[in-house]
């Protein structure tokens, strides 16, 4: 058996025929930028997030970007932020001109450290940037008490976590700017690009929509230097399709979450996501990550001979893994701190022990909506066959 880490092809077969009448609609209409299909999705999707606003975008990069431009965040800023996410999240931070300041993450749920954050503060810092990595929601009522107190804006990174949230209320909800994105890989994904911000600050709503169609507020009037970047209409229209989907999805990311969680809490040596699930948040399961936290299954890999150059106990798992056909995914092999391109920042090796030692024991086991039981239990039958004495 083969098991990819990620397939879209179920989907493609439950919903094609939906997605291709919309899509010969919208192509026929001639009308491919806005128009109906953009505006009943920011619509849907700010009732989704139970926000008064939602403006769509060309990803959730963009996302980012424009929130931090809309707060007033550039040059000589910084912007507190987790270094264990995806690039973007410092990439966005940097792109305004600002500084991203990481701090380390809590072990049992790899999201920022909260008791951190305020260690970090300094007299220009301007917001907290907090990731819900993969999927799993940050204790909000925390960050906004610590903004609060501080003051400080919140952007929220909601990128993996469409559908979670904290305390019964959505994330994105919670901050000045929610910020989503719909790559084809996360849980409410486009057939491409594309992103929305949500907010309820009105005024915010529209500073986000004027940038994000080149700082114009009237036709061929500019108040400000913005982007070109807008949500398709095309993939908005897939994106209201998808939207009706998104809880039942996550329900089942959610199912299978529970079984991985219930077979393989008897193997020791590996650490499950399910140490610091508390009652107050709803996990939306973008990605199921473990850590490998020892070498004893070592003893029970059969060739060696193609992973001798592996240096972590998490790739050699991982090889293994492969050669049984349990396919997966490293999210993230290198924290952003350490990225080259970051090196001015001065950060180094050391810096941020509890992100950096993540970094080397995280693997992502298959997970999406469509995963069968038998594909389940086959990725849980060899990882138990890895691990047996
Ligand atoms: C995917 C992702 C982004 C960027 O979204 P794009 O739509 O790919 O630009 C930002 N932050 C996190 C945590 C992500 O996973």
């Amino acid at each position: 058996m083969q098991i990819p880490p990620f397939s879209l092809d179920e989907q493609i077969s439950e919903i094609g025929d939906e997605i291709e009448k919309v899509l010969i609609k919208v192509f026929r209409s001639g009308k491919y930028i806005g128009g109906e299909e953009v505006a009943s999705f920011e619509k849907a999707f700010a009732l989704a997030i139970e926000t008064s606003y939602s403006v769509s975008c060309n990803s959730g990069t963009d996302a980012l970007i424009l929130a931090l431009r809309s707060l007033n965040i550039g040059e000589g800023d910084e912007v507190i932020t987790s270094s264990f996410s995806f690039f973007a999240t410092a990439e966005a931070i940097t792109s305004v001109g600002a500084r991203p300041v990481f701090v380390d993450i809590d072990p049992e749920n790899y999201l920022m450290d909260l008791d951190l954050i305020e260690k970090v503060i300094t007299p220009r810092t301007k917001a907290i940037l907090p990731v819900h990595l993969f999927g799993q929601p940050i204790d909000m009522d925390k960050i906004m008490a610590i903004a609060e107190v501080n003051n400080l804006k919140v952007v929220e990174d909601c990128a993996q976590a469409a559908g979670a949230n904290w305390r019964g209320k959505p994330v994105g909800s919670y901050g000045d700017v929610g910020c989503f994105s719909f790559f084809p890989t996360k849980n409410l994904g486009a057939a491409g690009d594309g992103g929305a911000i949500t907010t309820n600050n009105l005024e915010l709503a529209k500073t986000i929509r004027e940038l994000a169609v080149h700082g114009m507020p009237k036709r061929y009037f500019h108040t400000s230097i913005g982007y070109n970047s807008r949500l398709d209409s095309l993939q908005a229209a897939i994106l209201n399709v998808k939207l009706t989907r998104l809880n039942k999805w996550i329900e089942r990311r959610k199912a299978i979450a529970i079984n991985y969680i219930s077979q393989l809490s008897s193997i020791e040596s590996i650490e499950l996501p399910s140490n610091n699930l508390s009652n107050n948040s709803f996990h939306s399961w973008n990605q199921f990550v473990i850590r490998i936290m020892d070498n004893s299954f070592v003893k029970n890999i059969k060739s060696t001979s193609e992973n001798v150059f592996d240096n972590t106990n998490r790739d050699l798992f991982k090889n293994e893994l492969h050669r049984l056909g349990v396919n997966t995914i490293i999210y993230y092999p290198i924290p952003i701190h350490l990225q080259p391109a970051y090196r001015e920042l001065g950060y180094t090796e050391g810096s941020l022990p509890i992100t950096e030692k993540v970094c080397s024991q995280v693997i992502s086991l298959p997970i999406f909506p469509e995963l069968e039981s038998i594909q389940q239990s086959y990725v849980i039958d060899k990882i138990k066959e890895l691990f047996k004495n």
